[in-house]
């Protein structure tokens, strides 16, 4: 599996990241020893890169990783782990005081020293200028304290991304975790590309199936996006498979092209899936991506390109 360096860190990614939210049991239920046989087949494939939060299964997610990573048995410093902070199943809370108890948290139900990297989890649901003036710098503590490496902020709207970047002192935060915004249906995220390159920020983007989106079976009930986008992406996964081919390995393999991007967080919770979205990177590393049916593909989805859908508490 390629490994891709993530901005300034030093760390390397393998370009296909592991989300653990479906270990939570978020998609279905997961036991055990599926998730441990999983994580075992996700090292064995090359994949180096773990992504969790203590809101994914309200805990579940961390701890089923955790018990997993330990049964696994690989050496910690051969993997890399981020988790989450300021979201929680009862709601948000980016205090200085919530985050810094939260890493604690974290680390227990990971079974872990540190996590590489610490993201502020979804931060439109909150104030962006607490995030600047008392988020990060409480999460700068913590980098010093050794229980955290790197520092990142996920969401959704891409302006905030830059609206914080813009107000904390440069290498401050080292990683951004966009997602839904690097897919074959919505490529806003590539616009940001250079300004985070110039600051060397590491680009993670997660949910390349477009959080179900582009998938045979559809997207889960609760999906964000208009009935448009859902009823246009259904259209775009019935050509692909009456042409015999998978919508979702397509869609994998488009986000995987840009290598601007570190890794590409796919949220996977059994071997099977693991295996099936390994072989579509490898895939496409040994040979090119299946432009014909990506063209088709592009043209039944050009009247909802770049459609989102509203996110938090500010204008989005
Ligand atoms: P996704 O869009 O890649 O996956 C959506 C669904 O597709 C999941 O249910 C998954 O089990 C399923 N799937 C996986 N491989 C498949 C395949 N080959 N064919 C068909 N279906 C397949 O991604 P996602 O689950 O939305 O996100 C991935 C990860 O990214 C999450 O687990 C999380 O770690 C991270 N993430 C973070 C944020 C954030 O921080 N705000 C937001 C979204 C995702």
């Amino acid at each position: 599996m390629e490994l891709r360096p993530l901005g300034n860190t030093g760390l390397k990614l393998s370009c296909v990241g592991f989300g653990a939210s479906p270990l939570g049991s978020v998609f279905g239920p997961v036991s055990d020893e599926e998730a441990i046989d999983t994580v075992r087949e996700a090292f064995k494939l090359g994949i180096n890169f773990f992504d969790t939060s203590p809101y994914y299964g309200g805990t579940l997610s961390e701890k089923v990783l955790g018990k997993a990573l330990k049964a696994v048995g690989v050496p910690r410093n051969e993997y890399i782990v981020s988790t989450k902070c300021g979201r929680y199943k009862e709601g948000f809370d980016f205090s200085a005081e919530r985050v810094t108890r939260s890493i604690d948290e974290s680390l227990e139900r990971l079974q872990m020293e540190y996590v590489d990297i610490l993201q502020c989890h979804d931060i439109e649901f909150g104030s962006l200028d607490q995030i600047i003036n008392e988020t990060i710098p409480a999460l700068q503590k913590l980098k010093e304290t050794g229980k955290i490496r790197f520092i990142g902020i996920t969401g959704l709207p891409l302006e905030i991304f830059t609206y914080v970047l813009d107000r904390v002192p440069l290498g401050t935060v080292d990683v951004i975790l966009s997602y839904c915004h690097y897919g074959i249906n919505d490529t806003t995220l590539e616009d940001l590309i250079p300004y985070l390159k110039n600051k060397g920020v590491g680009v993670i983007s997660a949910s390349p199936l477009s959080m179900g989106l582009l998938t045979e079976s559809g997207p889960p009930e609760w999906h964000p996006a208009s009935a448009e986008l859902q009823a246009a992406c259904q259209t775009a996964a019935a050509f692909c498979n009456k042409k015999g081919k998978n919508i979702s390995k397509l869609a994998l393999q488009y986000s995987l092209c840009n290598k601007d991007i570190s890794t590409i967080l796919v949220g996977m919770k059994s071997v099977e899936q693991v295996q099936v979205n390994v072989a579509a990177a490898t895939e496409l590393a040994q040979g090119q991506i299946d432009e014909q049916t990506l063209a088709e593909v592009e043209e039944i989805l050009k009247p909802v390109k770049n459609q989102t859908w509203p996110s938090g508490i500010q204008k989005s």
